[in-house]
């Protein structure tokens, strides 16, 4: 049984597990490694409360009082292992110099992304660094409203269907939310978890070792670049591109993904969005790009406003429009090769697949998807 009729756009926030009264629904993994809700019908009294902390089955509303900033951490230390130019830094430092909580997405002892509560700027390392994997929720919603309900200043970073879901669970349980902070991100799509941990596996089977943390995203070889590297029990590290290619190919987002109703800046839930400040020798040109990288942040709300402007961050206003033009504001087409690929997965694995549709393929592969590019079927 599913919880409505729009369940692939189900983006899996998990506030439907936490907030129903007989415990009837669990999150359970598809084939293509996505958690979905299954409903235990012997146990379901048919409440609704499900559908009514759903983010796909509620409306969405318009705000077009968003304004953007260029925003950076001063030095270097934080910008090098912060995604773009440390914004989220500077928002947890702030939250926590007052003694409130940061949830983020962090790897577990098996590699997993999920949603990590950090009390403490040592724990807050963790939560830097973009995971192009869709980080599980857990039960994260369920201690925010505890830390709430005890007087805890929260902020609360994720996707916008995250935090949608998360304002929709604190709505049904009456809590006050005066105290809880939200940030999402301009964001592609994220990558199935079972993909992600086949690609960890197929790694330490070639290097006959076992991964220790993956950084998605090694700002050693500058913003501008992208090549993952993973870094080994024995200190030792290896660098690619595999699985920055599946994703870039977008064949293994999430099905919610493909039809995102949160790309558009208007749509956007959260009290600030994060995203890589793209263009910027042009939107801001006295500002010399040194490839260490810059945050672009877009406030929806006057909470979102003043947590950055108490923040240590450098930041300076720019025209909204101009800046949105360089970065991505609708959302993934599915691509046309996307079932082929599911199927090839189903019947030849992982390794095949990385092989067939993505640049570990070689010429063969660059060429086939420059002609598909051209004919606007990529
Ligand atoms: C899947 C994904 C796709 C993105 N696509 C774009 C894009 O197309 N254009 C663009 O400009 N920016 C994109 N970003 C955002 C960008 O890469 C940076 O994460 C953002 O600018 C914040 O950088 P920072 O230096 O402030 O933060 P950092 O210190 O690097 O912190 C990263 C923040 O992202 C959160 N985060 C990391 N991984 C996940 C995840 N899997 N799910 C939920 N939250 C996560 C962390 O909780 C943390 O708050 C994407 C991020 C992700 C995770």
């Amino acid at each position: 049984m599913k919880i409505n009729c729009l369940d692939i756009k189900c983006s899996g926030c998990r506030a439907c597990e936490l907030t129903c009264p007989k415990e009837a629904i669990k999150f359970e993994i598809d084939e293509r490694g996505f958690k979905y809700p299954e409903i235990n019908e012997k146990k379901c009294i048919d409440c609704g409360l499900c559908r009514s902390v759903c983010q796909c089955c509620v409306g969405k509303k318009e705000n077009d009082e968003y304004k953007s900033f260029l925003a950076y951490y001063p030095g270097n230390q934080v910008r090098k292992v912060s995604q773009s130019g440390g914004l989220f830094y500077g928002l947890a430092e702030m939250i926590i110099s007052q003694g409130g909580i940061v949830y983020g997405a962090a790897l577990d002892e098996r590699l997993e992304v999920f949603q990590m509560r950090v009390k403490d700027m040592s724990n807050l390392s963790n939560l830097q660094g973009s995971k192009y994997v869709q980080s599980d929720t857990r039960r994260s919603y369920g201690q925010v409203l505890k830390d709430l309900k005890e007087g805890s200043t929260v902020l609360y970073s994720g996707t916008s269907c995250m935090i949608s879901g998360l304002y929709l669970f604190l709505k049904k349980k009456h809590i006050d939310i005066t105290k809880l902070y939200t940030c999402d991100l301009i964001c592609h799509g994220v990558v199935s978890p079972k993909l992600y941990q086949e690609n960890i596996e197929r790694i330490e089977k070639i290097e006959k070792k076992k991964i220790n943390s993956v950084n998605f995203r090694d700002k050693k070889f500058g913003w501008h670049s992208h090549n993952e590297t993973y870094i080994f029990e024995d200190g030792s590290t290896k660098t690619e591109r595999n699985y920055t290619e599946l994703f870039y190919t977008h064949v293994a987002l999430r099905e919610c993904c493909y039809q995102c109703q949160f790309t558009a800046m208007n749509k956007k839930v959260a009290d600030i969005t994060m995203a890589d400040f793209w263009g910027i020798s042009e939107v801001a040109p006295e500002i010399e790009d040194d490839n260490k990288g810059f945050s672009l942040a877009i406030t929806h709300s006057k909470a979102g406003e003043e947590l950055l402007n108490s923040s240590k961050l450098y930041i300076k206003e720019v025209e909204k429009n101009r800046v949105l033009e360089k970065n991505r504001t609708r959302e993934i087409s599915k691509p046309f090769i996307y079932d082929k690929f599911w199927k090839d997965y189903k019947k030849y694995g992982y390794s095949y697949c990385l092989k067939k549709y993505t640049i570990y393929g070689g010429i063969k592969f660059k060429i086939k998807r420059k002609i598909l590019k051209a004919f606007k079927c990529w």
